[in-house]
């Protein structure tokens, strides 16, 4: 299975080093140290459509740094710029993921993932002070609790229904015309990935689902850090009953249609989602089975 977009990142996380107050001093000391270039919460890219990489002595010393990692024996970190989060999708973006290498895009979404939570975790959600950036920029402590704060990963269930050689795609009217995607919706507290997948599809499209199927997950840097979890579900039926507030329309395909808008043939009946996003990953597993 080819590997989903935002995994394969090169570096090492070095965890140990992030609460050693003297190895993380020795590391932002290393001039063989690099800075990740970003505008707000977009990546600056080169002529070839590559990260671009600052020298220590290139970033202002009021900046704070995350250390992302170690690569090539390298200290590897991203500027805590302030740049608008949430559910913010440059166009920018877009065509920066269609440049990037894997394993690039990895170590973006990494970035932009501890940046995004920093900038919404300057107060303390237990008392209401200042925090302040601690472990390498991997949590915040508050300075009037003492409350240690970590960055959160936000659970997403997204799933393809099956039923008699056909998965059923949806769309939201948010989407390019045309384009259809796997169901996904976020975990709820009190909910295993089994029960989220069966209650969404039900949800969206008025499907009742039987066993569920883990194929693969994907870390989605966009609004906040999300993992994407994609499964299976065996639909035990083919009727649907639309929820038109979460979903525009969905419609039972077949492999054949599948298989033609991954290629992106010109007769397709829908376009399928972009390559970095697990939605494709999952469509082709489906296909390939
Ligand atoms: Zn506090």
């Amino acid at each position: 299975m080819m590997a989903p977009g935002f995994t394969g990142s090169p570096l090492d996380r070095v965890d140990h080093i992030r609460s050693d107050a003297d190895a993380v001093t020795a590391l932002l000391n290393d001039w063989r140290g690099r800075v990740l270039g970003l505008d707000g919460l977009d990546p600056r890219l080169s002529a070839e459509g590559r990260l671009v990489w600052q020298s220590m002595a290139e970033v202002s010393l009021e900046v704070e740094l995350i250390l992302l990692g170690l690569h090539e024996d390298k200290p590897h970190f991203a500027p805590i710029t302030s740049g608008q989060g949430g559910a913010h999708r440059s166009p920018a973006i877009w065509r920066a993921l269609a440049s990037l290498p894997a394993e690039e895009a990895a170590i973006y979404g990494t970035a932009r993932s501890l940046i995004d939570w920093h900038n919404g975790h300057r107060f303390c959600g237990q008392c209401g002070g200042e925090t302040k950036v601690f472990r390498a920029g991997w949590g915040r402590v508050c300075g009037g609790c003492g409350k240690e704060h970590f960055p959160r990963t936000d659970p997403v269930v997204i799933m393809l229904a099956e039923f008699e050689g056909k998965a059923l795609v949806g769309r939201q009217s948010r989407f390019p015309p045309g384009n259809y995607s796997a169901l996904a919706g976020f975990l709820e507290p009190g909910e295993c990935i089994e029960e989220a997948v069966r209650r969404e599809i039900h949800e969206e499209a008025g499907v009742t689902c039987g066993a569920v199927r883990y194929i693969t997950s994907q870390p989605w840097p966009f609004g906040g850090s999300q993992l994407m979890i994609a499964c299976t579900a065996d639909a035990l039926g083919d009727e649907l009953t639309l929820d038109t507030t979460e979903i525009e329309d969905a419609m039972w395909v077949t492999k054949d249609e599948a298989i033609a808008a991954l290629k992106g043939e010109t007769d397709r009946r829908f376009n399928a989602p972009p390559p970095f996003a697990i939605a494709h990953s999952l469509l082709r597993h489906w296909v390939n089975q």
